[in-house]
């Protein structure tokens, strides 16, 4: 076949971190098909996009392996559902290396689906079409809202069946990221008391992701604010676009402050504080409002975790980390604040801001999320429309005189610069998924092409705008 071209690869995660992975090779598929390559992703890592072209089903399906890759499975732990698993692990998913990308950032490249690794337990390790898809649009969608995500660099069918509750076609992902360190990997050498491990860990995330805290006093304690900083600002970026993620497991929370791993997640529509589609997520634990207290819960693991490097002395220790704690939830309500001002179209602040936040979310109760906060840059003009899509318009209407003398004189473009039209609805999901299964990708790249640009309202697209059916939402499930 022909020539793979060179990925640059410069695998620190293997050179710096003996004993944190186990070499695996990717499964060889019988008939890899391209179903998409990200080409501008692919250009963004520095990648020959013309030359990758040809190969990118061979690549990315896990049957050629590019010159410098060197795969591995990565150890991890996590608090699942609240309860301790030591041992998780890359079960599906193998590290095929690092490059440098265009803007001069690390960015690790790996498969998920590309077949059993040391680590899978009881599973196949394997990855069925529809959900690689819609890891694919939904990562994609939170990049282009401005979400800090893990990406798809493609997606590839292998021609082979997966069996779940019934035989599925197959599918692997190539997903880039940051890095894949999770809270969990932290846990995994934590929970086995391998301290020197834990600190080697945590110099790399130190060099890898926030080198302006080597210098600090405590450059651990340093490390550990960094991290909650981004993620307090990711949960409430995710909180602000009605965004549920659906497994929010410390396996599941990168230390780089990006949002990885789509599995059950999914945008609300009707704003509900205690909406969950998670079909396996049977108490609720991740439901949309309860993501900011598990933000805290996590980061109160990873705390545990490098209780020993905040002090040698343990009690010390402990008291650094309870401060810390103690603040994350005003951390986050800050953060939160700062995306309500942006979308409500607010300029500086004013005391009276979270109050008008809570009111607008009181009077949301019930309409559509996302246009409803849309629907505020029109009603700077004409309230008709706002009016319409509200349930509780009594609500609404002791709200709007407040707004009136609150937003700013810009309002309208400030609204529509940071609240989207475009999400990628549920309904109109399932549906591109559903015809890819039966080899149709036109509703798949149509979708696409729509939460690609998700600020900018263009003709023709009313129906990607619009609410599900009742008929639909009644019996909507994530898995
Ligand atoms: P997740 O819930 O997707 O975050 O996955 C939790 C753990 O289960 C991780 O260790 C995964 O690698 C593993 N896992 C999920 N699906 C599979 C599968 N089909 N085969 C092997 N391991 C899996
Ligand atoms: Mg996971
Ligand atoms: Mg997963």
């Amino acid at each position: 076949g022909s020539e793979i071209p060179e990925f640059g690869f410069d695998n620190s995660y293997v050179r710096d971190l003996p004993g944190t992975f186990v070499a695996q090779a990717p499964r060889a598929v019988p008939a890899p098909k391209l179903l998409r390559l990200n080409e501008a992703l692919a250009a963004e890592l520095g990648l020959d996009v013309a030359a990758l072209r040809p190969v990118a089903a061979e690549v990315f399906g896990g049957n050629r392996l590019p010159a410098g890759a060197e795969p591995v499975a990565q150890a991890y732990a996590g608090h699942q559902f609240g309860g301790f698993s030591p041992q998780l692990g890359d079960g599906r998913a193998l590290l095929l290396g690092e490059v440098i990308d265009r803007a001069g950032q690390r960015r690790d490249i790996a498969l998920k689906g590309s077949g059993r690794t040391p680590f899978s337990r009881g599973g196949d390790g394997l990855a069925a079409v529809g959900p690689v898809l819609r890891e694919y649009l939904i990562g994609e969608a939170m990049h282009a809202l401005g979400v800090p995500t893990s990406r798809a660099l493609a997606a590839v069918a292998t021609g082979a069946q997966v069996l779940r509750e019934r035989a599925l076609p197959g599918a692997v992902l190539t997903r880039v990221a940051a890095s894949h360190l999770r809270v969990g990997t932290f846990e995994f050498f934590s929970a086995r008391g391998q301290a020197d491990q834990v600190k080697a860990l945590a110099d790399y995330a130190i060099a890898r992701h926030y080198p302006e805290v080597t210098g600090a006093e405590n450059r651990y304690v340093a490390f550990f604010d960094a991290v909650v900083a981004r993620q307090a600002r990711l949960i409430a970026q995710w909180m602000g676009l009605g965004f549920i993620h659906g497994v929010m497991n410390t396996d599941n929370m990168t230390i780089s402050g990006e949002t990885i791993d789509y599995g059950p997640c999914a945008f609300m529509e009707a704003y509900s504080p205690g909406a969950v589609f998670s079909s396996i997520d049977r108490q609720g634990r991740y439901a949309y409002a309860n993501q900011p207290l598990i933000l805290a819960w996590n980061l109160a693991r990873l705390a545990e975790a490098l209780l020993p490097l905040f002090d040698a002395d343990e009690t010390r220790a402990i008291d650094l980390a309870n401060g810390r704690l103690e603040a994350i939830a005003g951390q986050y309500r800050a953060e939160w604040l700062a995306v309500m001002r942006g979308k409500l179209g607010l300029a500086g602040e004013d005391p009276g801001d979270l109050a008008l936040a809570e009111g607008f979310l009181a009077a949301l109760q019930g309409s559509d999320f996302t246009l409803g906060f849309r629907r505020l840059a029109d009603a700077v003009t004409d309230e008709g429309k706002l009016r319409g899509m509200f349930t509780d318009t009594a609500a609404l209407e002791r709200w709007l005189p407040q707004w009136r003398a609150r937003r700013a004189a810009d309002a309208a473009a400030r609204i529509r610069a940071v609240n989207p039209i475009y999400i990628p609805r549920n309904e109109k999901v399932e549906a591109a998924l559903a015809a890819a299964g039966e080899g149709d990708l036109a509703p798949f790249e149509a979708l696409l092409a729509v939460i690609g640009d998700p600020y900018q309202e263009r003709a023709g697209l009313e129906a990607y705008a619009l609410p599900a059916p009742e008929a639909f939402v009644a019996g909507f499930r994530t898995f």
